[in-house]
């Protein structure tokens, strides 16, 4: 990976969580949990995997208090996910803690789905703000080939549940997958218009537990927008619209409608990255492919300071390099799957 000289000191000063190539993080990523009640075959092996002791998690108190201290660095969004964040039993309170800080940031989710509809409401209540909904496919077969699991009704219904609830824009991510849904892209997008939400694939990445991504077999963003403009009309929206979200976005037929393409690894979008990681058993991580990660569970059992937290944090964003490099000689795939990163 290429990279810059670095400076040996981080400034002080209210740059916020800056990094040596003048990013700066706004946006945190939370993994509340590691565990999963799917199995995609994009993300993990089908025995699943050995899941974090409970005891190495940070209690809702612990996690809590870090991302409030990632608040006072300038975090104005906070995004829950996993593994599957529904199965953390305490997520309601988790939101409810998170509404409550000082100045409250933007609060989304993002949920395999299954259990929503039990859920949605109380999130929404609690301070949730938005959802964005995996799905990858609406035929129920190729969705149980896929995540292994007979659950497509329960994530339609926990769809519609976000919806009613008032979690909207309700997005979908879908992961295209040579030989298995690529061929069915427009029927996704389709479903989705008719419902009203608003939908983004994302290129598959080398994130897998398995190791087994390959470059040759990923559909790429241009193929998506290429078999989605079989059957509908792409415009698409100026790239000045776009800050740092990661979409390419397209007028559907004219719109209103939009769909979005993240291509993270044929046009990566690392030079406006945003983005900070938090990772259940509470490692900070400055990116998906980070071969590293500052601890903050062993500090903050110590009795460290919030100041103490905040240097650590800073540390680490510090040191962001400047792309994922991926495809490139040295890259490496991180040792932790993208299911216990947070993605
Ligand atoms: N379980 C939740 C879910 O599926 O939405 C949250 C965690 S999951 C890791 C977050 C997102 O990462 C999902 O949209 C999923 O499709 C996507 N994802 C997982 N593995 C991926 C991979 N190898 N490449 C690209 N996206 C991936
Ligand atoms: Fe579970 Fe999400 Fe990974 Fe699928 S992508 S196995 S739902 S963590």
């Amino acid at each position: 990976m290429t990279s810059l000289p670095m400076p040996r000191t981080r400034p002080t000063g209210g740059a916020g969580l800056a990094d040596t190539f003048g990013r700066v993080a706004r946006d945190l990523r939370v993994s509340v949990t590691d565990r999963c009640n799917l199995r995609c075959t994009y993300c993990m092996p089908a025995e699943g995997l050995p899941w974090m002791p409970r005891a190495e998690m940070l209690t809702d108190e612990e996690l809590l208090r870090v991302i409030g201290v990632f608040v006072g660095l300038g975090v104005r969004q906070v995004r829950l996910t996993g593994g599957e964040p529904l199965l953390r039993r305490s997520l309601v309170d988790v939101v409810a803690g998170i509404a409550a800080l000082e100045p409250r940031p933007s609060i989304a989710m993002t949920t395999n789905g299954v259990g929503l509809e039990r859920v949605a409401g109380r999130l929404a209540d609690a301070g949730l703000d938005r959802v964005n909904v995996s799905l990858d496919t609406i035929d129920s077969e190729t969705f149980s080939r896929l995540t292994r699991r007979d659950r497509l009704t329960d994530v339609e219904k926990g769809l519609a549940a976000a919806a009613e609830a008032g979690l909207t824009p309700v997005k979908v991510n879908a992961v295209a997958m040579r030989g298995i849904n690529d061929d069915s892209v427009a029927d996704v997008l389709s479903w989705c218009l008719d419902r009203g939400y608003e939908l983004r694939f994302i290129e598959q990445m080398p994130l897998d537990a398995q190791h087994a991504w390959d470059r040759e077999v990923m559909v790429g963003a241009d193929e998506i927008r290429q078999r989605l403009s079989e059957r509908f009309t792409l415009t698409p929206l100026p790239a000045a619209d776009r800050g740092s979200a990661p979409a390419e976005r397209f007028l559907v037929d004219g719109g209103p409608a939009t769909v979005g393409i993240i291509a993270s690894v044929s046009e990566p979008f690392c030079s406006t990255c945003d983005r900070a990681r938090l990772t259940a058993d509470g490692q900070v991580r400055n990116c998906l492919f980070s071969e590293q990660e500052t601890d903050l569970r062993g500090p903050l059992r110590d009795g460290a300071s919030d100041q103490e937290l905040a240097d650590l944090i800073n540390g680490e964003m510090w040191r962001k390099a400047r792309g994922h490099g991926i495809g490139e000689p040295d890259f490496h795939q991180p040792t932790r799957p993208m299911s216990s990163i947070g993605g």
